[in-house]
């Protein structure tokens, strides 16, 4: 039974369970214990606050875990990342009261700044030559220049609507996170080792799913060429004839991203009755 450490309440909690419920793996309803093993897939997932996850998988209370980067830069354990899993995305950086002028880094020597991640803050001052006051406080980080207790303070962004909030700008991004999967940097016995494997294969299966949507859309034959050529990556997108010998279905994987441009584009050459369905899960 492999054992993932899990953030039990959070911001990561969600997009980790669903994740986990996307690959397949499932749990009872309701989570009365802090250890609850699936129902239908040899793991167990280990509840806890995210601060402890990289210490229980170094330690190997737990034998994988799902994490912020940021956690796992910040605590220093012996840990290796396995998986990136591309959501709670957001960057550590230095941010100040708008007001002030700002010169450049060495703004900071001398100053004082209110932290939750005093590690990763040291050694980027540190590797330029700063000297600055740190100060740490666990959480409402962004308050402390408004209220006089630093010069400027080092937090997690993501949107920025916060900084906003409270008069400040970021000046300095120091590092990008997202949520990772961490194992120990030790061997795993030869049968977890072999449910990890199937993990990290699922995971990447539901993520390369993510940002992908299938379309299919009925082509007139005389239009085919230049339908094939608005499919971008695609050399050879799947043809089927119809019924109407003068009409056929195209099928193809496009990145979501693309979609509008791309739907627009495919209307306005003649496609007609197009369809954009979501992909649950991509095996290359
Ligand atoms: P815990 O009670 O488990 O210690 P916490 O309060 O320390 O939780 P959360 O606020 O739940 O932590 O954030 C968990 C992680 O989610 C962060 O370490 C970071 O990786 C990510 N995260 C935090 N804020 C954001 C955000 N605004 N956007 C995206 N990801 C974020
Ligand atoms: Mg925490």
């Amino acid at each position: 039974m492999l054992r993932i450490a899990v953030q039990s309440k959070g911001r990561l909690y969600d997009e980790t369970m669903e994740l986990i419920a996307q690959a397949g793996i499932k749990f009872p309803a309701v989570k009365r214990t802090l250890l609850v093993p699936s129902r239908n897939f040899p793991v167990e997932i280990l509840y806890l606050r995210d601060d402890d996850i990289p210490d229980s998988v170094a330690t190997g209370t737990a034998d994988v875990g799902i994490v912020g980067l940021n956690e796992v830069l910040e605590k220093r354990q012996r840990v290796k990342v396995l998986h990136e899993l591309g959501f709670s995305r957001c960057r550590l950086s230095l941010a100040i009261p708008r007001d002030v002028d700002y010169t450049g880094v060495r703004w900071f020597n001398g100053k004082k700044i209110a932290t939750s991640y005093p590690v990763i803050l040291k050694d980027f001052l540190n590797r330029n030559g700063i000297t600055a006051d740190i100060h740490v406080i666990n959480g409402s980080v962004e308050i402390a220049p408004g209220i006089g207790l630093s010069d400027g303070i080092f937090d997690i962004v993501s949107s920025g609507g916060t900084l906003v909030s409270n008069n400040l700008v970021e000046v300095e991004k120091i590092i990008d996170s997202q949520a990772v999967l961490i194992g120990g940097t030790g061997q795993l016995p030869e049968d977890k080792q072999a449910v990890l494997d199937e993990l990290i294969f699922r995971f990447k299966a539901v993520k390369a799913a993510d940002s992908k949507k299938y379309l299919l859309m009925n082509v007139p034959r005389t239009k085919l060429k230049e339908v094939v050529a608005l499919l971008p990556g695609m050399k050879s997108p799947t043809v089927l004839p119809l019924a109407d010998a003068d009409w056929c279905s195209v099928h193809t994987v496009i990145e979501e991203s693309q979609f509008w441009d791309i739907i627009t584009r495919l209307k306005e050459t003649g496609a007609e009755g197009i369809l954009v369905l979501d992909i649950m899960k991509m095996v290359p």
